[in-house]
């Protein structure tokens, strides 16, 4: 298979390759989709400033070749779906959104949608992921990309760090959620990218390391036909890991979480009561080893099976 790796990353989704080689030398498609998405928001710029998001993302979306629409109630032909884009024979793309969802996600999903326009190869690439899972490597690595130009759309770089002033936090997500008509958990992530400094955002699962999960399913078969009295003590306990991840364009490779790595039972993420924000001044499990200012609430949106003591939990921490 056809694969290349830019910046410690590989890939092998032919629309990312097409991006990858749309230009002499081959580009780095993190940056290039970010490109793309600052050049069309300056675009925009140039016509009176838009206020409402909603109106905001069609003209991006019209400035893209895309004409938006919502879907035909209840016309969704996939629930994971919360958009699509489609071209016509005569080369006209449409996009279409499923307005029942709430606001910021619907936004989030057209930004998204436009950000596959990004992508020189898109008949190709629709076409190849047909043949793949949809959480294979191949599908996810070019879905993370035209999320993180949804990011840049929705809430272009220099508008919000305007709106926040110079100040950061957990406290400013609302505000600046109803602002840019994004979802809470977007603002949360990109308060981490838009910050000027080092910052990490992310969410966080209570869960087993990997190979742990793995042993501990092993072992509930062996319970079936033997009982052990040692079990309680083997057992793993299950820790704060990230699930996503996002980080300032300041962090190096020294301030990534890994997958495995949790966060220290003493910290302030074990400790959030109930719609509260926990706060306070910590190192995050990364090779930087830095303290800096961490805060932590539980995600409005939990994944079906999150354990009702342990809640899927966002985090904010920056220097
Ligand atoms: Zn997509």
């Amino acid at each position: 298979m056809d694969r290349v790796t830019i910046d410690g990353r590989s890939y092998s989704d032919p629309d990312v390759l097409s991006l990858i080689r749309s230009r002499s030398g081959s580009v780095d498609p993190r940056r290039e989709v970010i490109r793309k998405a600052r050049a069309l928001n300056a675009r925009l710029r140039s016509f009176d400033a838009i206020e409402d998001p909603r109106e905001r993302l069609r003209i991006l979306g019209s400035l893209a070749g895309v004409t938006i629409n919502p879907m035909v109630a209840g016309a969704s032909p996939d629930k994971k779906r919360e958009a699509l884009i489609y071209q016509d024979q005569d080369g006209r793309r449409f996009s279409f959104y499923d307005p029942n969802l709430n606001e910021g996600r619907v936004n989030f999903s057209i930004a998204h949608e436009i950000a596959h326009t990004f992508f020189p190869n898109s008949g190709n690439g629709a076409r190849f992921r047909n043949l793949h899972a949809e959480d294979s490597k191949e599908a996810n690595e070019l879905e993370r990309l035209c999320d993180l130009g949804a990011s840049e759309l929705l809430m272009p770089q220099e508008e919000f760090l305007d709106a926040t002033r110079g100040d950061m936090g957990l406290h400013l997500v609302a505000p600046l959620a109803s602002r840019f008509g994004s979802s809470f958990e977007a603002t949360v992530f990109r308060l981490a990218t838009a910050f000027e400094g080092t910052a990490v955002a992310g969410l966080l699962q209570y869960r087993l390391r990997k190979e742990e999960a793995r042993g501990a399913a092993r072992r509930d078969q062996q319970l079936l036909f033997e009982a052990d009295p040692r079990r309680s003590q083997k057992d793993p306990v299950p820790r704060y890991r990230r699930q996503s991840f996002h980080t300032s364009s300041k962090c190096g490779q020294e301030y990534l979480v890994l997958w495995n790595k949790s966060f220290d039972p003493e910290s302030c993420v074990y400790y959030v009561s109930g719609t509260e924000v926990a706060t306070g001044i910590e190192t995050l499990p990364t090779k930087a080893r830095q303290r800096g200012f961490l805060e932590a609430c539980r995600a409005l949106f939990q994944r079906e099976g999150s354990d009702s003591d342990h809640p899927d939990m966002l985090f904010l921490w920056w220097q």
